[in-house]
């Protein structure tokens, strides 16, 4: 069985196209020029992240398999 899993969003990657915002707004969130994001989802909106993963031009949105104090370094959670 998976352990917890976090979200990301990379800031060196978003470009602020907002489409993760359109497809999962109950986790993502539009600032001045990047996405921020609710880093655990509940498990009601994890389709909705997988569909902004899907979805995003940059390749900025991901998944981690570890706690949110582990996320990579540069990373927003
Ligand atoms: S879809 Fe990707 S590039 Fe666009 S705001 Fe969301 S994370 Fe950033």
């Amino acid at each position: 069985m998976a352990g917890p899993r976090a979200v990301y969003v990379d800031p060196r990657l978003c470009e602020a196209h907002a489409l993760c915002v359109e497809l999962a707004p109950a986790v993502f969130d539009l600032g001045d020029d990047i996405a921020t994001c609710d880093e655990s989802p509940a498990a009601s909106h994890r389709d909705d992240v997988d569909a902004a993963i899907a979805a995003c031009p940059r390749q900025a949105i991901g998944w981690v398999d570890a706690p949110p104090t582990t996320i990579p370094k540069g990373s927003i959670a």
